[in-house]
This record gives C-alpha cells, sequence and structure tokens, in this order.
C-alpha cells in the first residue's frame, strides 16, 4: 500500500478538504480524549500523546510507509503547528499547556 503523503498534507480548499476534516477529528476528539485517559489511567501529562503518536507512525510503517516520508511530513506538519500557536500566542488566543 502507497501512502500519498502529498495527499494527506495538502489543503484542497474545499468544505471536505481532508486536512481539515483530519485536524478538526484531532482537535475536538482525539486531543480530549487522550487527556482524560492519561488523567483515569494516572499517566504523566502528554505520555499518550508522544507514544500513541509514535505507535500510530508504527501502523504507518507496517503499512509501508517509509520514515524518512513520515519525517518529512511531521516536519512541515510541526513547523505549522509552532507558528499557529506563535499566532494564537500573539492574539491572546487560546492558552495551552500551562501558560
Ligand atoms: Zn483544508
Amino acid at each position: 500500500m502507497r501512502i500519498d503523503f502529498e495527499d494527506l498534507t495538502t489543503h484542497d480548499e474545499t468544505e471536505e478538504c481532508t486536512v481539515c476534516r483530519a485536524q478538526d477529528v484531532v482537535s475536538f476528539m482525539l486531543v480530549p480524549a487522550v487527556a482524560a485517559w492519561e488523567h483515569a489511567n494516572q499517566l504523566p501529562q502528554h505520555s499518550l500523546s508522544l507514544h500513541g503518536a509514535a505507535a500510530l507512525i508504527g501502523f504507518m510503517m507496517q503499512d509501508g510507509a517509509r520514515r524518512e516520508d513520515i519525517e518529512r511530513a511531521l516536519a512541515g506538519l510541526v513547523d505549522d503547528m509552532e507558528q499557529q500557536i506563535a499566532e494564537e500566542r500573539a492574539f491572546g488566543g487560546p492558552a495551552q499547556g500551562n501558560a
């Protein structure tokens, strides 16, 4: 199975944009669930984020994704995330973590 990282990381400017829909699911469902699971299992904050991300990446590798492609895609997404966090802080937006 070939994973098309370009397709998975590029906005298509439609209402049905895969990137936007995936980001919405993560923000509104996955992130709150992970925080609740960490709390319920008395695990340190962000432990499930880190290990969950690694495990999900492992599934992608089992499906044939190459580490270089994953790292390139992640670097771009993390760059975007950094920029978004900086903008939110500049405009006094939602605080992440223990600000
Ligand atoms: Zn989009």
